[in-house]
């Protein structure tokens, strides 16, 4: 009961970074509760990621194999965690704040009547009652609140980036197999097509366009597309970045985003569009060779941190410069 259980995933046929961040907070949990790190691995053919999860140290990798959890389909996923869990009985069950533990997570936590804190960005043992103290931002990320709930298991999904991942460990975890009953009748998807992400390299541009709530909307991405290819002209390798609260909102994925939970940067030249400078976002790009922000708000903290500032609605001045690109 005191031990703690981590969700892995794969990822093109390796462990999921993200798992690597949760067995590095997952080894310290255990520790503080004194129990034992066991991860669990599903799949129609789980051996690989398994084998891979045991040579992190955890003690325990528990490998659950059946051809209905091909894939992810939440309803067969639940099922077999629900069995899992009734099993091994974690005291901590952690998983990562990505979409399958989104989907999962809160569905789980119903079923086995725990309670779970989504989105932690800390998380330690209360030494007192060995509770779960789960550390979060609450009001659109400008406070934090530390959470402690009973019951058992103790349940969170954990953001990425915030952990360092695991390295890999001399000690080699026990595999053990577990069987779970799942029905083909449970599915409520009849067909699935996985589509390839494109992954952006942000950290690999030379030039970075990036663009905050000050673009209203998702079609303000529009005019910074035109500049970024303005700017292609003249430079190499230019790419699109972003605030969080521009993935927030849903105008563009995640892995544009610039700062402490997102990719730290360096290029030559950091346009900052409608991004005030919140000192999460500041961390991942002050140390650009030039920063450029444009911006309606002449007090806010980007411009602090720029090299030129333009006082203006983007939608003034992007256009005008993209015209004096062209012109070059
Ligand atoms: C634990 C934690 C981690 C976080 N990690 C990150 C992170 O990695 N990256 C990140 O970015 N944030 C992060 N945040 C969020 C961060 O605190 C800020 O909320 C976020 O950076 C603000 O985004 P923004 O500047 O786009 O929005 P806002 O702060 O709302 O700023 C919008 C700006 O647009 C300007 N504006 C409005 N209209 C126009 C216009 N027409 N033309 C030009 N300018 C205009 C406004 O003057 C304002 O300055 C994190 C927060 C927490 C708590």
């Amino acid at each position: 009961m005191d031990d703690v259980l981590i969700l892995g995933d794969m990822k093109e046929g390796s462990l999921d970074t993200r798992t690597l961040e949760l067995v590095g907070v997952g080894r310290r949990l255990a520790k503080e509760r004194g129990g034992d790190l066991c991860v669990l691995i599903l799949g129609d053919a789980p051996g690989g990621g398994a084998a891979e999860a045991a040579s992190y140290g955890p003690a325990k990798v528990y490998s659950v194999a059946h051809p209905l959890l091909k894939g992810f389909q939440p309803e067969f996923w639940l099922k077999a965690l629900e069995q899992v869990c009734a099993q091994v009985k974690p005291g901590v069950f952690l998983m990562s704040h990505s979409y399958k533990g989104m989907e999962l997570g809160p569905r789980l936590a119903c079923r086995l009547g725990a309670r779970l804190t989504t989105d932690c960005i800390d998380l330690a043992v209360d030494p007192q009652d060995g509770l779960l103290l789960r550390t979060k931002p609450v009001s659109g990320g400008n406070a934090i609140s530390v959470f402690k709930c009973p019951g058992e298991p103790q349940m969170a999904t954990v953001r990425g980036k915030v952990f360092e991942p695991a390295a890999a460990g001399e000690a080699k975890g026990e595999i053990v197999e577990i069987a779970v009953e799942l029905d083909a009748s449970m599915a409520r998807v009849a067909s699935l097509e996985v589509v390839k992400e494109e992954v952006v390299a942000l950290d690999k541009a030379d030039v970075v366009v990036a663009g905050g709530a000050g673009l209203g909307e998702e079609d303000g991405f529009e005019a910074l597309e035109d500049l970024r290819k303005a700017l292609s002209k003249s430079f190499g390798n230019v790419m699109i970045g972003c605030s969080r609260v521009a993935v927030d909102k849903g105008w563009i994925s995640s892995d544009h985003q610039v700062g402490l939970t997102g990719t730290m940067i360096s290029p030559d030249i950091y346009v900052a569009v409608g991004i005030s400078g919140a000192i999460q976002h500041l961390v991942g790009m002050v140390h650009s060779k030039k920063i450029i922000a444009i911006n309606t708000d002449a007090g806010c903290n980007m411009f602090k941190v720029a090299d030129y500032g333009v006082v203006e609605d983007f939608e003034k001045i992007i256009p005008a410069l993209v015209e004096k690109l062209e012109e070059l």
